[in-house]
Formats: C-alpha cells, structure tokens, sequence
C-alpha cells in the first residue's frame, strides 16, 4: 500500500542559506544509511525529503532512515496521480488499515497545496471525513479534540498523498555539518554512548583505543572493533586508531606509585590522543566520563585528565546515571556487545586502592620521572589503524 516515505527534519539550524547544504547533506546521508538495502531515490521537492520504496517494505526501509542523524520522523505514505477522488479512496484505505489495527477514533487533517483547488483545507477535512463515516459506518468514530489515529490528506500541485503515522527518528544534526571528533573508545557501556551522541549532533568520528596487548587479549580489541562498527551504522565509515599502551604502563608501575597508575596512565591516553586528533583534523576529544562514577572520574582526578591536553574534551555523559546510559545503549545496539567479558587495559593495571582526590601537583611530580615524550611518540609510532564499516 504504502509506495513513499515523508522524511520530517528538525527546523533549528537550518534556516536561509544553511537550509540546502543540510537538506543535501541528509540526502547524501540517508542514501549511505539505505546502501545495504538497494539504491533508492532520495529527493527533495517543495521543502521535503522523500524516499520512493518501489517494492520494498516500508518497515524494513523506514528503520534504516529513521536511524539518520538530523531526521526527527519518518511517514509512511502513499502518492498517487492528481486526483481528487483518488485521493478519497486512498484516505479510507489507511483508515481501514487503522480499523483492523484496532483503532476506535480518527481526525482528518488537510493540507491543500494546489491554491486553485475549489476546496479550503478545511473543506477538504470536512468533506473526506464525511466520505469516510459514509463508507465505515460505525467502525470508528470522529474524534476532533483527542483522536486516535489523524489521516493526513494532501491535495499538492502534481499530486495527492495520504499518510497517517510518524515514526521518530533520532533528531540530531546531520553528519558531516559540525566538524570531526577522536572518541575514546573502550569496550566499556559508556564511551559508545557517549561517542553516539556526539555524532548524533553532526561530528564525524574517529575513535581510539588503548590497549595492553599481549597482556588483554585479542578478543578485546575484536570486542571494540565490534563497537565501532556498530557507530559505523550511524556515522558511515569510522577509522579506528589502535594504540598499545603496555610500555607506558610498565613504565608508570616501576617509577610511580601504586595507586596513581590510573590517573597517570589516562593522562597519556588524552595526550596521545589528542596528537592523533591533531594529524587527523579533529577538533576536539570525546570520553565516557561521568561525574562520580569511579575513581578516576571525581571532579579532582577529571581536573588532573583535563590537565594533560590542550584541545576541547567533549564529555557528554557527565551527568548522566548508569541506568541512563544503559538505556541508551539499549537503544542504538551496543549494550549487547559492551557487557561482554573481556578485560581491558585498565583493569588489567588497575591498582588496588586508586587515589580518589588526586592532585595535579602530585601527579605532574610523579610524572617528572618518566620520559613523557618519548613514550608517547613511541606509542605513536606503533598505532595500528583500520577502518571500520557496519
Ligand atoms: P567505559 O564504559 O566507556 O569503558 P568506564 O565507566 O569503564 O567507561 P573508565 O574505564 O574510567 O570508565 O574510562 C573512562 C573513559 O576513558 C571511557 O569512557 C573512555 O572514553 C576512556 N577510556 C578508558 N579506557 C579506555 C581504553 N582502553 N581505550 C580508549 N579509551 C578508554
Ligand atoms: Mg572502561
């Protein structure tokens, strides 16, 4: 029945010359989102993005579409020839549709775009709604203030179209229209969350992760690769910047004290990461950090981790409860793959008993017994990069 989808984008943003380059973008990006599906048309046309379904099924396509960052809701809907009788037909097809599905009230709501039409928009209503009464009897009753279910009936310039149901989508700007960000990724709930939601308001992604090899095994890091091609979905293509940190932990353990490893060892992930970023045209970081959560993340050992770089580290789950982020995760599909058992290289190293008011005077102290530079250029130079695709 349904033959079009109505993609619905959010308004903020996207006024004057800014609005094409978004719509453009979306096109661009819903297109990628449908790839593994078949090629579809995706245009615009009177200020709306539409997607023609030829034989598709308009479930299995308006999931995939809804998934694209900048879309608010996707409707389902059917187009046919210009024809005002046409269009009547079409109407009580989907109200039918909704009868069968259980509903007891419906509203016709109208939209005419062709001003020449010898209709108002509320004639329209009135005189569908009345159609509809006529031919379902007392299946459904018309309910003005509080329907179940609205038919939406337009009658445009080149044709007519009836939808009813909106799907939401995510939200959010569309990939590519606010600049790059390098996520620390671990294989944690957290970082692809927040990693996520970057994205989700326009940053590319590119993702780092450290690890202690041969000391966590090949799984983890297959753990992580997983993750990241579980944002691929979301985000197209994500290079994935695998750093091993082992060195530098061996490093910190003979010359520094037991409970400041931690700390010290996630000063050199930002510093390390925030020089991959540089090459890589990033302009800011981005952790799963969350205020409170362990100890690492108290406002004095955030304060040392923020200390170690110079560029913007984006923490968008900072406020954020565990159960929050769990559903999240949930959500976008990385939940299943995060709680899988594997170690990473900080609980490898992790010491018994963290400090949990670390300060930075302290920490840099401890740090002046390490060769800082060489071992994060050391660390560099052995990175080994993949890209990622879902
Ligand atoms: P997550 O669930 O994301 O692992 P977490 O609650 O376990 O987070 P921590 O282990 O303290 O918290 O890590 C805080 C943040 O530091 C992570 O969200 C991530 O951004 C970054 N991070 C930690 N370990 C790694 C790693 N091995 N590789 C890359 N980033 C890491
Ligand atoms: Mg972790």
């Amino acid at each position: 029945m349904y033959n079009i989808l109505i993609v619905k984008y959010g308004e903020i943003g996207v006024k004057g010359k800014n609005r094409y380059l978004f719509e453009n973008k979306l096109i661009k990006n819903v297109k990628n989102m449908l790839k593994p599906l078949g090629e579809f048309k995706v245009y615009k046309e009177f200020g709306r993005i539409y997607v023609d379904l030829e034989d598709y099924d308009y479930e299995e396509v308006a999931e995939e579409v809804r998934k694209v960052f900048g879309i608010v809701g996707v409707c389902p809907a059917i187009r046919a020839e210009k024809d005002y009788t046409k269009l009547k037909e079409l109407a009580l097809e989907v109200l039918e549709e909704k009868i069968d599905a259980g509903a007891k009230s419906f509203k016709v709501e109208s939209k005419r775009g062709d001003k020449s039409f010898k209709f108002t928009s509320q004639e329209m209503s009135r005189d569908i709604a009345g159609y509809l009464v006529s031919q379902v009897k007392d299946k459904i009753a018309v309910d003005i203030r509080n329907p179940e279910v609205r038919i939406r009936c337009e009658y445009r310039e080149n044709h007519v179209m009836v939808y009813s149901d909106t799907i939401p989508g995510y939200g959010g700007l569309p990939l590519g229209t606010n600049g790059r960000a390098m996520s620390l990724l671990s294989g944690g709930i957290d970082s692809p969350v927040a990693s996520w939601m970057v994205a989700k308001r326009g940053m590319e992604l590119e993702c780092i992760h450290f690890h202690s090899y041969p000391f966590t095994s090949e799984k983890s890091q297959e753990k992580v690769r997983d993750l990241g091609k579980i944002l691929a979905k979301y985000c197209g293509r994500v290079r994935l910047h695998k750093v091993n940190m082992l060195e530098i932990q061996k490093a910190i353990g003979l010359n520094c004290k037991d409970e400041e490893m931690t700390i010290i060892s996630r000063r050199f992930m930002m510093r390390i990461a925030q020089a991959v970023a540089e090459k890589r045209h990033c302009d800011a970081l981005v952790t799963g950090e969350s205020i409170g959560q362990v100890a690492s993340q108290t406002i004095q050992g955030l304060t040392c981790t923020n200390a170690s770089v110079s560029i913007p580290v984006f923490r968008p789950l900072i406020a954020m409860d565990k159960t929050e982020i769990v559903d999240i995760a949930q959500k976008i599909g990385t939940f299943e793959t995060s709680i899988l058992p594997e170690e990473d290289c900080c609980t490898v190293f992790a010491p018994k008993k963290p400090v949990t008011k670390p300060r930075l005077e302290r920490i840099e102290k401890s740090e002046n017994a390490l060769d800082v530079e060489k071992l994060i250029q050391d660390a560099i130079d052995n990175i080994e990069v993949e890209d990622l695709e879902f």
